[in-house]
């Protein structure tokens, strides 16, 4: 046991879990190396197989990140130039970084107020804002902010009347449900990641994409190693190096024996979360039918750096995600069309802050970050 009283208290604690399945993770990697086939050795198969399984899904196609992910998705559906793709401005910078990477014009949305996704309303005035600017609409990326689905009820149909395709950037959401469906199978094309601090995690960069779509998932292929048909060297079309480890898929097929367990434990932990805290600030809401896997929880309140400032006094970590929302960053400033607001999404940014979650947080601890909240919003 370590010593928790001289221990700094981590914001996710990833050595808990390692503790509980060293044995699995020290013999698949020792497997990877006495097999030696570093890279699409076995282990990428039997995860992607694994993985497809459990959401279910036809295609699962791992690689090597969750911005990767986005990368090939966009370029096996030849995003380019002139293409609109709606996205969200308070998420990771990834999500419109790959379709400005591509020449696309990344379109801000703005976001809920309660659940910080995506807001259908304004999803609908952004495409009325691209057309007037001369864009042509192909694609929206609902990102599954903190861990919950985004609104697909609302996103799907506006997609379907627009003829735009949905890829659902899941890197924090992966495990959740919605509607009695999986995270993976909701859009035309998910992505998600597999960075050390998600909810399902490797010990590096690695991500996945889930498609039903035979076609997009065969370019998906090509794309994830520079183009190649694997016909006699056929190169066709301009692709990547974007293949994860067999040593990280290893580790993932570890993980994922604990995985359902853990989001049990998370969504423990947000409970009394909850219950400590929602006279004190906003504590997060799910939409109906949806779960989360809480890959963040994330308070909202108008004192939220008293917050910051009491809690990291008593040695206690949080975190901003997001306080710069994309759309006011120097490099994407140039995307923002006229008439699209994002006053939510400001607001949101300037006043939200993250605690400490993991499936290993001890009640005891727990109740001292609700105690150094409850004693921040009272100050
Ligand atoms: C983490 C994250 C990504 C990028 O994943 P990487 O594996 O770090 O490349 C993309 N989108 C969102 C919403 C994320 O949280």
């Amino acid at each position: 046991m370590r010593d928790t009283a001289s221990t700094p208290m981590p914001f996710i604690d990833l050595q808990a879990q390692r503790a509980r399945i060293s044995d699995l993770i020290d013999d698949g990697i020792a497997k990877v190396l006495d097999h030696g086939a570093f890279v699409m050795g076995p282990e990428i198969e039997q995860l992607e197989t694994a993985l497809a399984e459990r959401l279910p899904i036809a295609h699962c196609l791992c690689c090597s990140s969750g911005t990767d992910a986005l990368m090939i998705s966009l370029m096996a559906a030849d995003i380019g130039p002139g293409d609109a793709v709606f996205v969200p401005s308070f998420t990771f910078t990834s999500t419109a970084e790959v379709p400005a990477l591509l020449g696309a014009h990344p379109v801000f949305v703005d976001i809920d107020p309660d659940t910080f996704n995506m807001d259908p309303e304004s999803l609908l005035l952004a495409i009325s804002a691209a057309k007037k600017s001369g864009l042509r609409p192909q694609a929206v990326i609902a990102v599954d902010l903190f861990g919950q689905p985004a609104n697909y009820g609302k996103i799907l149909p506006i997609a379907d009347a627009e003829s735009l395709w949905v890829l659902s950037d899941s890197a924090q959401s992966f495990g959740a449900m919605y509607e009695g469906s999986a995270v993976g199978t909701l859009g035309r094309v998910t992505t998600t990641s597999f960075y050390p601090s998600k909810p399902l995690g490797c010990y590096g960069d690695g991500g996945a994409v889930f498609t039903d779509d035979a076609d997009l998932y065969s370019r998906m292929v090509q794309v994830r190693v520079h183009g190649n048909t694997g016909d006699k060297g056929k190169v066709s079309r301009i692709g990547l190096t974007a293949r994860l480890d067999s040593i990280q898929a290893a580790i993932l097929l570890a993980k994922l024996t604990l995985f359902d367990e853990e989001c049990a434990l998370r969504n423990d932990v947000a409970d009394r979360y909850s219950a400590g805290l929602k006279d004190a600030v906003i504590t997060p809401k799910v939409i109906d039918g949806a779960s989360s896997v809480w890959a963040h929880y994330t308070v909202r309140s108008p004192l939220r750096d008293n917050i910051i400032k009491t809690l990291g006094a008593e040695g206690i970590p949080t975190a901003l995600f997001y306080p710069n929302p994309i759309h006011v960053q120097v490099p994407y400033r140039k995307f923002l069309l006229n008439n699209c607001s994002l006053s939510v999404t400001e607001e949101i940014a300037s006043q939200v802050v993250s605690l400490p979650m993991h499936p290993y947080l001890d009640e005891d601890t727990q109740d001292r970050i609700i105690a150094a909240v409850r004693a921040a919003v009272r100050a």
